[in-house]
């Protein structure tokens, strides 16, 4: 059950309105790292944690504040983007918000795209929801500083500091929560990756570029027992790929049967040619080919 309060989460003054920023704030109101896609994913995230009641009342409670803060910065938006209604000159700065939208608060980034579901990441594992929430209010923060950064406005300020900081709050309470499932940084789900080249850094981009930049090294080619592979291409012994094994004893797969489907092999019976029924149709079309090629 939701419940209205008449009362801002933050109380919001400014003192000019300038449309130009107002139509940039938009971002965190319809746009992909906004306060609607922040309120909705922790919302819906919660709504589908059933087993774990604890971290289902961090969602909620971190999603209901989101929603708050939607309120929030539409009370600062609105403010800025007031001229609109009345000044054509300030109307060129957004005639979409203008035009279809009396100037108001809509479902719009600070470049007219709709608002849009495929923002949210919501994977029913909770683990990887609260990874994908703390990349989120990460995304948030910069968007926020960004902001900042382009108005001089005191009272605007204040509220997008009061923002900004609520995001590095809510990344203390995602990363909190997810810290205390206990659970290996690396494990993700139940099956586990194949040993050997699940610790192979493949060095894929070798050589020197134009601007400086030169084949590395760093600890993400050596840490957590990762370690650098070079490429057949320059010479290495590239992936292990035949330590891939799709059945680990111990585990209940289940979903592969032995039967052959498809392949990518360099040999021809990866299309199908090794099939007598396959060359059977293949050769009208083989044979118009050269009809092509020799016309
Ligand atoms: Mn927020
Ligand atoms: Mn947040």
């Amino acid at each position: 059950m939701y419940h209205h309060v008449k009362k801002l989460m933050y109380t919001v003054n400014i003192s000019e309105p300038d449309v130009r920023f107002g139509n940039m704030l938009l971002e965190q109101f319809g746009g992909a790292n906004g306060e609607l896609a922040a309120a909705m994913q922790y919302t819906i995230q919660g709504w589908n944690c059933v087993d774990d009641i604890g971290r289902r009342d961090l969602l909620m409670d971190i999603g209901t504040e989101e929603l708050s803060h939607l309120e929030v910065v539409g009370a600062l938006i609105r403010m800025h983007l007031k001229p609109l209604k009345t000044n054509r000159e300030a109307a060129e700065a957004d005639p979409l918000v203008t035009i279809a939208g009396g100037g108001g608060l809509n479902l719009f980034d600070s470049m007219g795209n709709a608002w849009t579901s495929t923002y949210l990441k919501i994977t029913g594992e909770l683990d990887v929801d609260l990874r994908s929430n703390i990349a989120a209010e990460a995304r948030a923060k910069i968007v926020y500083e960004r902001l900042i950064n382009h108005t001089q406005d005191p009272g605007t300020i204040d509220t997008l500091q009061f923002l900004m900081t609520r995001e590095i709050t809510h990344m203390k309470a995602f990363q909190a929560a997810l810290d205390s499932l206990e659970k290996s940084p690396f494990s993700v789900g139940l099956l586990k990756p194949t040993p050997g080249i699940v610790d192979e850094y493949f060095n894929g981009s070798t050589g020197d570029g134009s601007e400086g930049d030169s084949d590395m090294r760093g600890p993400w080619t050596s840490s957590f027992g990762l370690h650098l592979v070079e490429s057949e291409l320059n010479g290495g012994k590239g992936l292990s790929v035949e330590d891939i094994d799709g059945k680990i004893d111990g585990e209940d797969r289940g979903k592969q049967d032995g039967a052959q489907k498809a392949t990518t092999s360099a040999a021809d019976e990866a299309i199908g040619f090794n099939d007598n029924s396959a060359k059977k149709n293949i050769a009208p079309a083989k044979r118009a080919l050269k009809k092509y090629k020799t016309a």
